[in-house]
Parts: structure tokens; sequence; C-alpha cells
């Protein structure tokens, strides 16, 4: 493999991306003006189209006030809808399957109301050892809610053992609740394997995709979860905080026997302003929404996903694999013979675009990355350093600044 600085502009010559509808970090240190920029898996990059549709809606509120509920360019009142084609697409949903609103954790709280039902000794919770703190905070949460001991309920298992445990011990599990893609070690997990075999435990499969949705192909509906929800500002690009997404499969559509929390949104659009004070709620994931859109926060959520629609999640992929690839080879050679271990899984087929490093004083080594090098990693304290080559932005120039950067670092110190 040519590993030299030539080599990766000629890589980047033949295989560009998408990087010029970006706005890149400037580099705050080093010979480069613009940022290697690896913590997409963090904070996704800012669009450059956002700008532009965001004021659009600006101007429409400045225009007509209230009006703009019907009469904005895009109307507002039925703003979710806008978004619901693109972010079924990206996770392989029915439109009337995936919904963009709150965020995150709140999306799994509403979420586990209608699929977390503990009863007799089916009460368990799993989730990853190495799960992420906001979901085992949830979790257990959920756990107290019902009336049980979250020590005892919520099963933390490693990644290897969730199908083991559901044969051994399926009948005492409520609900396995795994992320897609684990956000520590970037490992893609058999989301269809864990799927049925949760099932045929006799558990509900619910998914966080937090670091999976724009990261890799899904297939929800194919698959059969039973819910998942995600957050837009990783790899979906839509900004800080951004608005969050819910799948939840077509077969829960429309089931009274679900418990639920509802609010006006919850109810059909054809009836909601007849003020009635009983709803109806839609056979469609609709009927889990609880409040108005706020437009302001999802128009950006509306410009990501169309990029993600007119570049297609395979064609990203492939990219995707090329990068992370070529920068995994170029550590192996950078690094060899130092103080490092890759986290992440070897295998392409399970992992998305992240490589994560565990490397001594981790903290240490970001900041010198970034004051010296220009290179945006992300840090898990104590003892890891994330780099997630995105296909959107990312360059073959970045992974060769990476490597040589890190080479650099570490060199330094022993
Ligand atoms: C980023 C992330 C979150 C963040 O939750 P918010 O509700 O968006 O603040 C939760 N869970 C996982 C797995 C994440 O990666």
């Amino acid at each position: 493999m040519d590993t030299t600085e030539a080599g990766a502009r000629e890589l980047d010559r033949a295989d560009p991306g998408y990087r010029d509808r970006f706005a890149i970090p400037p580099a705050e240190g080093g010979p480069y003006p613009e940022t290697a920029y690896f913590a997409g898996n963090s904070l996704g990059l800012q669009p450059l189209a956002v700008r532009q549709e965001l004021l659009e809606e600006l101007d429409d509120w400045a225009r007509l006030g209230v009006e703009g509920h019907l009469e904005a360019r895009r109307p507002w009142l039925p703003y979710h809808a806008l978004l619901a084609e693109t972010a079924a697409r990206l996770v392989g949903a029915l439109p009337s399957e995936t919904v963009v609103m709150n965020s995150l954790t709140v999306n799994l709280h509403l979420l586990m109301v209608s699929f977390y039902r503990p009863a007799g000794r089916r009460t368990r919770i799993v989730i990853e050892d190495s799960a992420f703190p906001s979901d085992s905070y949830a979790v257990r949460s959920q756990a107290r809610f019902h009336g049980l001991d979250p020590d005892t309920t919520v099963v933390r298992l490693g990644t290897g053992q969730v199908l083991d445990y559901l044969a051994r011990e399926g009948d005492t599990v409520a609900l396995v609740l795994l992320g897609g893609v684990n956000y520590l070690t970037g490992e893609l997990l058999d989301v269809p394997a864990i799927t049925a075999a949760a099932h045929a435990a006799g558990a509900v499969a619910g998914w966080d995709l937090a670091h999976a949705a724009g990261n890799v192909p899904l297939h929800l509906h194919e698959w059969g979860a039973d819910f998942a929800a995600w957050c837009s500002y990783k790899y979906l690009n839509a900004g800080p905080g951004a608005v969050a997404g819910v799948f939840v499969h077509q077969r829960h559509h429309g089931d009274p026997s679900l418990p639920r929390f509802e609010g006006w949104w919850s109810t059909e659009e054809a009836t909601r302003f007849a003020m009635e004070p009983v709803s109806r709620p839609p056979s469609t994931v609709e009927a889990w929404q609880v409040s108005n859109p706020p437009i302001l926060a999802m128009s950006p959520v509306r410009t990501s996903l169309r990029i993600f629609d007119t570049i297609g999640m395979d064609t990203l992929r492939a990219r995707s694999l090329r990068l992370t690839g070529y920068l995994e080879a170029l550590l192996d050679q950078t690094l060899a013979d130092r103080a490092v271990t890759v986290l992440t899984p070897r295998d392409p087929q399970r992992r998305g675009c992240q490589l994560s490093l565990r490397v001594d004083d981790a903290g240490q080594v970001a900041r010198r990355l970034r004051a010296d090098h220009g290179v945006c990693a992300d840090v898990r304290n104590p003892d890891v350093v994330r780099l997630a080559p995105v296909p959107l932005y990312s360059t073959y120039h970045d992974c060769w600044r990476a490597a040589t950067a890190l080479a650099t670092v570490i060199g330094d110190r022993s």
C-alpha cells in the first residue's frame, strides 16, 4: 500500500466524497488550513444547505405569523410528514413506521411506556455492558417506575453473550435494548439475528441506533425490530441536540392494548382541530407523537436527511468501507510497535466507520492531536480515542494526517 501523503492525495482525487457540501472547521494547529475532523460520531459537521433552508423558515415566520401553519412554503402543521419518507429510507422502514420527534432518550422512554411491560417472571431488560450511560439510566429508571429493583432487573451483558443468555434465560427477559453500533467500540451488532432470538424467547427487541443511523445500512422493517430510536446530531449532521427519530414496526400500529403517552399530535390529523376531549390515534407511528414539531429544529434534520436520500446509504457505506480500511491499514503500519490496541472488530462487516484505540492518557493524546496537528478526535476517558472517518466529508488525506500525527504524539512519549 502507498502510505505517502502523495498517495493519500491521489486516493482523494479518485474518490472525492461530498466534502464541498459541508462547513469544515479551520485547524487550530499544524500546517493545514482545515481540521482533519474525526468526531462526526459525536457531532456531525454542518451541511452548507442548512443555513439557507433555516432562513427560509425564519422568513416565513416573519412574513406570515400564525398563517405559516398552513401557508409557509413548507406548512408547519404537517411539517413532520416532510421528513417521514427520507427517514424511513435511511433506516429501511415504511414511511408510516418512522417519525422525527423529541430527543433520543425521551423517545426511548416514550417507547418503553409501550414496549417494556414486565409481567410475572418476565421482567428483565438486557442491555450491553458498555451501554451509553443515558440508556443505562433510562432502563434503570423504567425498572424503578414499575416498582422493580434496577440492580436485578437490568442485565448487562457482553455483546457476545446476548444470544446465549436469551437461549438460557429468555423467559425472564421482557426487553432487549441494545445499540446497533456500540458507541465505545464501534462494533456493529447482528441486528436481525438478535431481534429473531429475542422474539424466539418471547421478548421485545428495541434498538438504539444513535451510532448506526447514517453510518450503516439498516432494514428495520424486514428485520422485524419492534422499535428503534436514534439521534440526529451524530452521523446525521443535523446540529447540536437535533430532533431525533423513532421507528415502530407496522405490526404494532393501531394496537389498542399498547399503552402510550399522548398529546394533541397523537391524534389523527383530520380531527386535530375539532378540539374533542378524547383522541383518535392514527394507525401509524404518529400515534406516538405528543407535541407539535419544533420547526426551526426540524429544518436542519430535513436538510440532512435529504442529503442521505440523494446519495444513498449503500453508496455511502461502500465509501465508508474504503476510508475506514485505509485508516486501519495506515494505523497498523505507523503504530505497529507502540502501545496502542484497536478495540473495534477487525472484520469490516462487524463495524461502522469508527476505529476506537486504547491508549494511555487518551485526553492528553487528543489535546496534542488537535493543538499540534489540527486533528480532531473524540476521547472517552481514561484510555479510549475514537476516530470516525465519515464517508460524506472525511478524506484519505485526513486519515493520513491522523495516522501520522498519532505516531508522532505517541512516539514522543515513549
Ligand atoms: C449519543 C447517545 C445518546 C444521547 O442521548 P440524547 O437523549 O440525545 O441526549 C443516547 N444513547 C446513545 C447510545 C448515544 O450514542
